[in-house]
């Protein structure tokens, strides 16, 4: 045996730690170090993580049996040798325990440091003989990825999963166009070579919760978790096209590939293995009758949705090159004075055919698609030049404009993403001449959920140039108070859901009021949005909320609306002298 062993131990039992550790610490020659894992729930993550020599499982669980766990190990190719601890008297348990992958057992009762010793080696050594052939009969031996023997215990699995989480995963078929032309023209030796390179290509693509098997002569499929939208898997088949296109280098001949994908997302697609893999396969002719590379999806609303997504993106990039996109505005005012004290930039799309857009339509699109990135760039260029405008002609004393106008822009959290954000940011603001001071991001609360850390870097940086933050749709996601105070968040944005229910659902008055206070004991403003009524802007008051924004004092509109409605009523103090301009 090793020398060195690392054990990773799977009870939930404190003493039986202690008694492994004690018995382990008898055995001569050998040193090892013991993870102690005491939750089932905890444990496939570790027992996958392949940095065990040899796993130590307890069978007993209070919350039922470690069968799960077992096959969870099998169907995902763990290469340690777990051994099952069972008590005295169970010989069934040890029978199905071995059938379901483990390598060997111990009854508890009976473990001295002898037996321990041996059964570890055991284990081990087992283990790797039955590894070398697993391998042989598990990989493809011409490009060593799965293969179609693996591939459909791998999908056996993935099904289980989806099933027992009800969740989706996306199965696709792919078979290479022009393979056969290489292998008649240019022999088999070239033929391997170039499977060998495609089978490469495919798995740069994938992340590691998604595989790739090679299940017959030019044919792979893929397994992709977690990926729900059909632009997202429509993004990914054209990824595995565009690899594939790529020359290949064959001796003295350059060749290109190309491929057809046929795709079945569970369950629409199908709801056990045999349904999808021949919908997978069925939808794979579909895309090969279209010659050229195609992709096609097994279910028709999906290929509809797909190609809607896709064609609705093609257009956004159409209109952020065509100058289709525009700015409405809206006012956000001080509850206690009247005064004007910014703006809220919102976005539209001035569709040459449809008219008017609003976000709703395209919002999800702009983000699945990345494009929010650049249009983020032109709202904050657009709306920092609108301040600026705005600064110049709202400065008649009458007008009760703040002295600090600002400029709330909202962010998604793809925007975070782009590397530059903050560096991109500082340019504009300097290309305009407008100081990054006046303006505030405004984030939902969904946004801060994901990648925080990455996020509160970047919030930093931004908060170091001088811009705010505050908390959009307040209320409707989870904000822990940790969020709150650890970000250099200055005000939180009651959700207009709740303001609109405040005059006629106590329950709603209430959490507003509690919002109130919450903000105000964080040291943060409270801004209500969507009030639409002089009766919830007299509740909001009440509570004692510190802005609002909504309908009751002006609907989102152009510059030039927002502007010639202060001009025209100089002196605007309140609500009810500017709900005129609802109907702007
Ligand atoms: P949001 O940030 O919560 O924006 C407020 C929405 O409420 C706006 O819808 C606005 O027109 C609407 N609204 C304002 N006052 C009232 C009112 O009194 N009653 C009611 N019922 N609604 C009111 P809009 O413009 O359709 O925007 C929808 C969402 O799209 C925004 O929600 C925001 O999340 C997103 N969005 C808009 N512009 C941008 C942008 O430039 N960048 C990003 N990343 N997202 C944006
Ligand atoms: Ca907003
Ligand atoms: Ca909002």
């Amino acid at each position: 045996m090793d020398r060195f062993l690392k054990i990773l131990l799977v009870v939930e039992d404190r003493l039986e730690y202690h008694l492994i550790q004690r018995l382990l610490s008898q055995i001569h020659h050998t040193d090892y170090e013991l993870t102690w894992v005491d939750q089932l729930g905890d444990a496939l993550h570790e027992v996958l993580s392949e940095e065990a020599d040899v796993i130590l499982l307890d069978y007993h669980w209070r919350q039922g049996n470690c069968m799960h766990l077992l096959n969870g190990a099998r169907a995902q190719g763990c290469r340690s040798p777990i051994i099952v601890m069972t008590d005295e008297m169970e010989a069934e348990v040890d029978r199905s325990a071995i059938s379901h992958g483990a390598s060997d057992y111990l009854i508890k009762g009976r473990i001295d440091s002898q037996l321990l010793e041996r059964t570890l080696r055991y284990a081990i050594e087992r283990k790797a003989a039955e590894q070398r052939l697993a391998d042989l009969a598990h990989y493809d031996p011409l490009t060593g990825i799965p293969n179609r023997i693996l591939f459909r215990e791998k999908l056996e699995y993935a099904v289980n999963m989806a099933r027992r989480d009800e969740t989706s995963f996306t199965l696709m078929y792919l078979d290479l166009d022009g393979f056969k032309q290489v292998n008649d023209s240019f022999g088999h030796d070239a033929g391997d070579k170039l499977l060998k390179i495609c089978a490469e290509r495919l798995s740069l693509c994938l992340r590691n919760s998604d595989s790739v098997a090679r299940i017959g002569g030019d044919e792979f499929t893929l397994l992709l978790e977690n990926i729900n939208s059909a632009t997202d898997i429509a993004h990914i088949a054209q990824k595995v096209i565009d690899i594939l296109a790529e020359p290949v280098q064959l001796g003295t001949h350059q060749v290109r590939v190309g491929c057809s994908i046929g795709i079945a997302v569970f369950p629409e697609g199908g709801s056990d293995v045999d349904s999808l893999q021949k919908h997978a396969d069925l939808a794979m002719y579909e895309a090969k009758v279209k010659r050229g590379s195609h992709y096609h999806f097994f279910t028709e609303a999906l290929n509809l949705e797909a190609r809607r997504q896709l064609l609705l993106e093609s257009e956004l990039r159409i209109a952020l090159k065509g100058d289709q996109f525009v700015l409405h505005y809206q006012p956000r005012i001080d509850l206690k004075s009247g005064q004007l004290l910014g703006l809220e930039a919102l976005l539209r799309w001035q569709h040459p055919e449809r008219g008017l857009i609003y976000p709703d339509e395209f919002m999800d699109v702009a983000e699945s698609s990345g494009l929010i990135v650049p249009i983020g760039y032109w709202v904050v260029r657009t709306a920092g030049q609108a301040l600026l405008q705005l600064r110049d002609v709202l400065t008649e004393p009458s007008l009760k404009v703040s002295e600090g106008l600002m400029m709330a822009i909202n962010l998604s959290v793809r925007q975070f993403n782009d590397d530059k954000l903050v560096e991109r940011i500082a340019t504009l603001a300097k290309e305009i001449g407008f100081d990054p001071a006046y303006i505030e991001f405004e984030l939902t609360e969904t946004a801060l959920m994901e990648n925080l850390d990455r996020i509160e870097l970047c919030m930093r940086a931004l908060a170091h140039l001088g811009c705010s933050f505050s908390l959009d749709d307040f209320g409707t996601g989870y904000s822990s108070f940790m969020h709150l105070q650890r970000l250099p968040i200055s005000a939180l944005k009651v959700d207009r859901g709740f303001v609109a229910d405040i005059c006629r659902r106590q329950e709603d008055a209430k959490l507003v009021a509690s919002m109130v206070t919450l903000a105000h004991s964080l040291n943060k403003t409270i801004i209500a949005e969507g009030v639409e009524t002089p009766e919830q802007l007299q509740m909001l008051q009440q509570f004692g909320c510190d802005q609002v924004q909504g309908y009751h004092y002006c609907r989102p509109s152009t510059l030039e609306t927002i502007t010639a409605q202060y001009f025209d009523r100089p002196g605007v103090v309140g609500p009810s002298e500017v709900l005129s301009c609802q109907r702007a």
